[in-house]
C-alpha cells in the first residue's frame, strides 16, 4: 500500500519507529510524483519544503507530528499564495495563518499543498475552477465532485494523509462521496472560519476529509473548538474523540426521511444505501421512517441565501487590495470594471448578479426574505425529526461522479447535485459521508449521517462503527494505485 496511510497508521508506524515522518513524507512526495499529473489536485505543492521539515523533526510527539496534510485554497496560510482557483486571487499572498492553518501547525502538520476547487467554492466539479479541473482517481474522465474536489481527490489517490476543505452547501461531503473517502461537516460555529476566505457566511464551515471517520473525529479534535476571532465561533463544550470511536452504537435510532429517497435518486445509489442501513440495523441500530417536509424547497432557497451572502462577501475584489487588477484603464471606474469582468469566472458573475438581484430594492422580500423564512421551516423539520432520532441517514449525493463536461452547460442540473447536502447547511447541522458501497462501473457511493446540533460525536460513531465492519474505506482507486 505505498503510500496509501491513514492517520492512524502512520501513528502508529511512528510510535514503533517503524517509519520516520521524513520516510513518510517522501512517500507522499513520490505518490504525487507518479500521479499528480493525472488527478491535478493541487494548486500549488510544497514538496521540498515538506520533505526539509520532516526530516527536522524532533520530539516531543504533537498531535499530527509529521502527517503529510493537504489544506483547500481558501484558507490562507501566511507567505503561501492563496487563489480560490480564482484568476482575481492569482499570486495573492496572505500575511496571516487562518485558525485551522494556526492549529494545524500547533499541531505539527506537515502542509503538503494546496487543493483546487471551483472558484471561491461555487460548484459540485471543480470545474469552475478558474485554473485547472481536478480529476477523480477512480475515473481520470470523471469529475471529482466539488468545490473541495482537489482535497477529496488527493487523499483518495494517496497524495496526503488527510485533507481539510470547506462546506457551504456540500462541499465537503459531495467531493468526498465520489472519491470514496471521508467528508464531515462539523456544526456551523465548531470549527473557526477566521482566514476561510468567505463565500456564504452564514452557511461556510470548514471540515476535514480523511479515509477513515476515526481519521475525521481525530482531526476535528485538533481544528476546532472557540476561537475569539470569529465572532460565529460558539462556546460549547470541546469535541469529545473519545465518545466519538469507543463506545457501540446498541439502541441508537436513526431516521430515513422518505423524501430523499424519490425521484432522480439513481437506484444503484439506493441499492448501496439501503445495504447499508441493514447492516446499520445489524450493528443494533434501530430505523425509522421519518419526514422532512421541506426538503424539496432546499436548493431553491440555498441558491438566494448563498448567491445573496456572496455577492455581497465578493464586493471586496475590486483590483485595489487583492491580487489581480486590470492594466491600461482610463479611470477608477474602468479598472474595476475590468478587473471583475476579467478576474472572475462565468459561475462567480452568475451567482453575483442573482445575488444581487435578490436583494435588491423591491424584490427583497420576494426572494431573499421569504428564503430566509423557508430555511426556518427547513430547520424546524430536522428539529422535529430529532425529537424521536439520533441521526439521520441519507445518500450524500443522487448520483456517482459524473464524466467531465456532462454537466457544464446546465447549471440547474449541477445544482441538484447537491440536493442532499444544501438543507444541513441551512440548518447548521453536522453530516458526515462515508463510502458504503461502488457502482456497477466501480465508481464510490456515499452514505450521508446528519446529527443534531453540536453532535458530531454521535454520526462519527456511527461512521466509525460501520467502518469497523465494513472494508469499501480501504478500496485505493485505480490511478492511486497507479
Ligand atoms: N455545490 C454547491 C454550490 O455550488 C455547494 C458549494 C459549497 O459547499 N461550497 O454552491
Amino acid at each position: 500500500m505505498d503510500g496509501f496511510f491513514t492517520i492512524s497508521e502512520a501513528k502508529a508506524m511512528f510510535e514503533k519507529g517503524e517509519i520516520s515522518p521524513a520516510e513518510l513524507a517522501s512517500k507522499v512526495a513520490e505518490k504525487i510524483d507518479k500521479v499528480e499529473g493525472k488527478v491535478k489536485a493541487f494548486v500549488n505543492t510544497y514538496c521540498d519544503e515538506m520533505l526539509d521539515k520532516a526530516k527536522g523533526l524532533k520530539e516531543p510527539k504533537t498531535p499530527l507530528w509529521g502527517l503529510p496534510i493537504a489544506v483547500k485554497d481558501n484558507i490562507c496560510i501566511k507567505g503561501k499564495e492563496t487563489t480560490c482557483s480564482s484568476k482575481i486571487l492569482k499570486g495573492f499572498i496572505p500575511p496571516y495563518d487562518a485558525t485551522v492553518a494556526e492549529r494545524l501547525s500547533a499541531a505539527g502538520y506537515l502542509l503538503v499543498g494546496k487543493t483546487n476547487l471551483d472558484e471561491f467554492a461555487m460548484g459540485s466539479s471543480t470545474e469552475n475552477s478558474g485554473l485547472f479541473t481536478t480529476h477523480n482517481p477512480w475515473d481520470l474522465s470523471r469529475v471529482p465532485g466539488g468545490s473541495s474536489g482537489g482535497s477529496a481527490a488527493a487523499v483518495a489517490a494517496g497524495e496526503c494523509v488527510a485533507a481539510v476543505g470547506s462546506d457551504t452547501g456540500g462541499s465537503i461531503r459531495q467531493p468526498a462521496s465520489f472519491c470514496g473517502v471521508v467528508g464531515l461537516k462539523p456544526t456551523y460555529g465548531r470549527v473557526s472560519r477566521f482566514g476561510l476566505v468567505a463565500f456564504a457566511s452564514s452557511l461556510d464551515q470548514i471540515g476535514p476529509i480523511t479515509r477513515t471517520a476515526y481519521d475525521a473525529a481525530y482531526l476535528l479534535s485538533v481544528i476546532g473548538g472557540h476561537d475569539p476571532r470569529d465572532s460565529t465561533s460558539a462556546k460549547v463544550e470541546p469535541f469529545s474523540f473519545e465518545n466519538a470511536v469507543k463506545e457501540g452504537v446498541k439502541g441508537l435510532v436513526v431516521g430515513i426521511p422518505k423524501e430523499y429517497f424519490s425521484e432522480g435518486l439513481d437506484p444503484e445509489v439506493k441499492e448501496k444505501v439501503e445495504g447499508a442501513i441493514s447492516q446499520l440495523e445489524d450493528l443494533g441500530v434501530r430505523v425509522e421512517e421519518i419526514s422532512l417536509p421541506h426538503s424539496p424547497y432546499g436548493v431553491a432557497t440555498y441558491y438566494l441565501v448563498a448567491t445573496a451572502e456572496a455577492s455581497s462577501n465578493l464586493a471586496r475584489y475590486d483590483g485595489v487590495k487583492y491580487g489581480y487588477r486590470a492594466e491600461g484603464v482610463k479611470d477608477l471606474m474602468e479598472m474595476y470594471l475590468e478587473t471583475r469582468s476579467k478576474g472572475f469566472g462565468d459561475e462567480v458573475k452568475r451567482r453575483i448578479m442573482l445575488g444581487t438581484y435578490a436583494l435588491s430594492s423591491g424584490y427583497y422580500d420576494a426572494y431573499y426574505l421569504k428564503a430566509q423564512k423557508v430555511r426556518t421551516l427547513i430547520k424546524r423539520d430536522f428539529d422535529k425529526a430529532f425529537e424521536t432520532c439520533d441521526a439521520i441517514v441519507t445518500p450524500t449525493s443522487p448520483t456517482p461522479a459524473f464524466k467531465i463536461g456532462e454537466k457544464m452547460d446546465d447549471p440547474l442540473t449541477m445544482y441538484l447535485s447537491d440536493i442532499y447536502t444544501i438543507s444541513v447547511n441551512l440548518a447548521g447541522i453536522p453530516a458526515v459521508s462515508i463510502p458504503c458501497g461502488f457502482s456497477s462501473d466501480n465508481l464510490p457511493i456515499g452514505l450521508q449521517i446528519i446529527g443534531r446540533p453540536f453532535d458530531e460525536e454521535t454520526i462519527l460513531r456511527l461512521a466509525h462503527n460501520y467502518q469497523m465492519v465494513t472494508d469499501h474505506h480501504t478500496k485505493i482507486p485505480p490511478c492511486g494505485g497507479e
